[in-house]
């Protein structure tokens, strides 16, 4: 008899996301000539900068001719685009082979599959609030699943628990959703604790383009003793608004291996027997991020969304709103103000406000008082939001 992978059973049965859409599209039906205010889901709304299009556009190009036609990629990444990233960390002086970066089609992708290099007998830690996939995509994996809780007293960027003995260890910074960073001192701390367990960190670089202050860390790899214990995920949705056009990368050391198992061999073989690569077009837009003339685009439009977070911070600090975030990453995380839970702030924020944001219950047990607020959306609708979180929290 078949059977199914059952671990799907036992998925939480609705997404935080198709929740606040149903919410949402209830409130519409109702007051269909509302303008929404969407501070919600963690979406780009600037389009790709003029180097990626011009790129794009080009490889079009080469496309359409006999000398330049490209068939199938190399399943780990083109060379242009691996010496692309390898440029790009060389910026913060960290040395990666190009046999260590492998082209990906995002981070969501990345973040499940990956899971294929370790055993179902596995611990995971994950600290929450998290990420969803993280706790999803372990769940149907089948791993024991231990939630270390974070909150406003460690800066949502807790210090590793001695008593707690995990196998894979999820990092996410600057975090999705709370927007706290880890500092060098924190990382390190994390990198000994996997090292000193055998255990393997996973860290989620997604938002590594948002970080402003020079002494925290884009990569796991600026940190001594991560080459033994890390895998890194990152992503160009949020760096450079690749959410629909869709490319990231993965970093495996070489000298990463447990079992006597190399990771970085063990990757190749997957990819090689469960890819065929990203597309040409796409590795070369992509790769055009990393030039020098990519790097000052894109931060233009990082510049846009972070005056969006600004100004929200600055309402907030008017109602005297306790939040995290806003200044290294695209998010803030707000305390729920009087006592309202986070679906209770949802509630009042859409109705009261047409705000649409993300109740940080959806981000584990510990969010429940706590509130996301994306920075990704429309300057001017993000002007107003601040106006109408003024009009209904300050005090008179
Ligand atoms: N990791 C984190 C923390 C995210 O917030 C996201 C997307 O929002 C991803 C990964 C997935 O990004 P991608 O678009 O590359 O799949």
């Amino acid at each position: 008899m078949i059977k199914p992978n059952t671990h799907y059973s036992e998925l939480k049965s609705s997404y935080l996301f198709y929740n606040i859409a149903q919410k949402t599209k209830a409130y519409t039906d109702i007051h269909p000539d509302a303008h929404l205010l969407r501070l919600g889901i963690g979406d780009v709304t600037l389009p790709l900068c003029d180097t990626v299009i011009k790129a794009l556009h080009s490889a079009v190009d080469d496309q359409a001719q006999k000398e330049t036609f490209q068939g199938y990629m190399p399943e780990c990444g083109a060379d242009f685009f691996k010496q692309a990233v390898q440029s790009y960390y060389k910026r913060r002086s960290v040395s990666l082979s190009e046999d260590e970066i492998f082209v990906s089609s995002g981070a969501s992708d990345e973040l499940g599959d990956i899971l294929d290099l370790f055993d179902d007998d596995n611990t995971v830690l994950i600290i929450e609030p998290a990420y969803p996939a993280y706790v999803d995509a372990n769940i149907i994996a089948g791993h024991r699943i231990i939630h270390l809780p974070s909150d406003i007293s460690d800066d949502f960027a807790p210090y590793p628990d001695e008593s707690i003995d995990a196998d894979i260890i999820y990092l996410c910074s600057p975090n999705n959703p709370t927007g706290a960073t880890f500092t060098k001192e924190k990382l390190a701390q994390w990198v000994k604790y996997a090292n000193e367990r055998s255990a393997v960190i996973i860290f989620d670089a997604a938002y590594e383009a948002f970080i402003e202050d020079e002494e925290i860390p884009h990569s796991i790899f600026e940190i001594d003793g991560s080459r033994t214990c890390a895998i890194e995920i990152s992503s160009l949705s949020k760096t450079a608004g690749f959410t629909g056009t869709r490319c990231g990368y993965t970093v495996i050391p070489m000298e990463l291996e447990r079992a006597g198992m190399k990771f970085n061999s063990m990757w190749v073989r997957s990819r090689t027997t469960k890819t065929n690569g990203v597309s040409y077009i796409l590795q070369r837009g992509a790769a055009a991020v990393f030039t020098d003339e990519g790097i000052a685009q894109i931060k233009k439009n990082i510049e846009i969304y972070k005056s969006n977070a600004k100004v929200i911070m600055s309402a907030l600090e008017k109602c005297g709103i306790r939040y995290c975030g806003g200044k290294n990453a695209p998010y803030i995380w707000l305390e729920c103000p009087d006592d309202l839970e986070s679906w209770e702030l949802f509630s009042l924020l859409l109705e009261k406000a047409q705000i649409v944001g993300t109740p940080g219950a959806g981000f584990g047990k510990c969010g429940e008082r706590y509130f996301r607020l994306s920075m990704f959306g429309d300057v001017s609708d993000t002007a107003e939001a601040a106006r109408r979180i003024e009009a209904l929290f300050k005090a008179e």
